[in-house]
């Protein structure tokens, strides 16, 4: 064998992976790497002194726990606002439903207001190596779904924090536009009921599906791999489960408990 020409071949073949390790390693910041699995908070830190589900403070506390990232949700008021809350009611307001004046006087239980999306967005720019897995919530029309992206989008370029972003929704036709709008972002779909590569013939790249699916699908793991797709799991937080999705090897836990997540993956 001509050995020149295979450590040639060696080094073309081992090169990428040394690259992506390296990108990886710069995109996750300190969280320490098992196997390659990352961890997302659900709704931010929120289970702790202090915080709050979708609140400034479950932002905060999840970029000091040095994570992947954290989620959060955002459902856009009748007169056009993106407030960062689940929904579709938010303590007896139909968010969709009203004013933005009406969410305002809202308190979380931590005292907080309900943030803005672009309060959120100044708060998750003080720490880029926290990523912001933004969830857009299903609206009543694909109009105004395409309206709500377009307004996302708009915002997250206006604080320059695109490269910071990931999308996902359970509505099929926000994340083709999320797609479509930002095709360098991560996309993922939540829904569950699509392969891989049914997924990615819709020009998604990522699926982030319940649990379950994969009990029932563990093959879609690295069919998702194969297709250069990212993998998340929702929302675990027992110590079992959390295990058994990073056994299986998904890219990203979605969890309540990130203090545990990360501990399992230390070890
Ligand atoms: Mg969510």
């Amino acid at each position: 064998m001509n050995t020149g020409l295979f450590s040639c071949r060696l080094f073309a073949a081992v090169l990428p992976a040394v690259l992506l390790s390296f990108a990886s390693f710069s995109a996750q910041g300190a969280e320490p790497l098992s196997g390659g699995t990352r961890v997302i908070a659900h709704r931010g830190y929120w289970n702790t002194e202090g915080s709050a589900q979708n609140s400034i403070a479950a932002l905060k506390k999840a970029q000091a726990l040095g994570i992947y990232g954290a989620e959060f949700d955002i459902n856009r008021t009748l007169d056009g606002r993106l407030v960062v809350a689940h929904g579709p009611k938010e303590q007896n307001v139909e968010l969709q439903k009203v004013n933005y004046d009406v969410v305002a006087e809202l308190r979380l239980k931590n005292g907080e207001k309900v943030p803005l999306l672009e309060d959120y967005l100044k708060c998750g720019k003080k720490d880029k190596q926290t990523r912001l897995v933004l969830e857009l919530k299903p609206h009543d029309t694909p109009e105004l779904e395409s309206v709500a992206v377009q307004e996302v989008v708009k915002m997250v370029k206006k604080y320059k924090v695109a490269a910071q972003m990931d999308f996902i929704s359970f509505s099929l036709h926000a994340c083709q536009e999320f797609a479509r709008l930002m095709p360098e972002s991560s996309v993922a779909y939540l829904g569950g009921e699509f392969t891989p590569a049914e997924l990615k013939k819709m020009g998604i790249n990522g699926l982030d599906y319940h649990y379950s699916w994969f009990e029932k699908h563990p093959e879609w793991v690295e069919e998702a791999h194969r297709l250069g797709m990212t993998v998340n799991v929702w929302t675990i937080s027992s110590r079992e489960q959390l295990q058994k999705m990073i056994d299986l090897g998904v890219d990203f836990l979605t969890t309540n408990d990130p203090v545990l997540a990360k501990e399992l993956l230390t070890r």
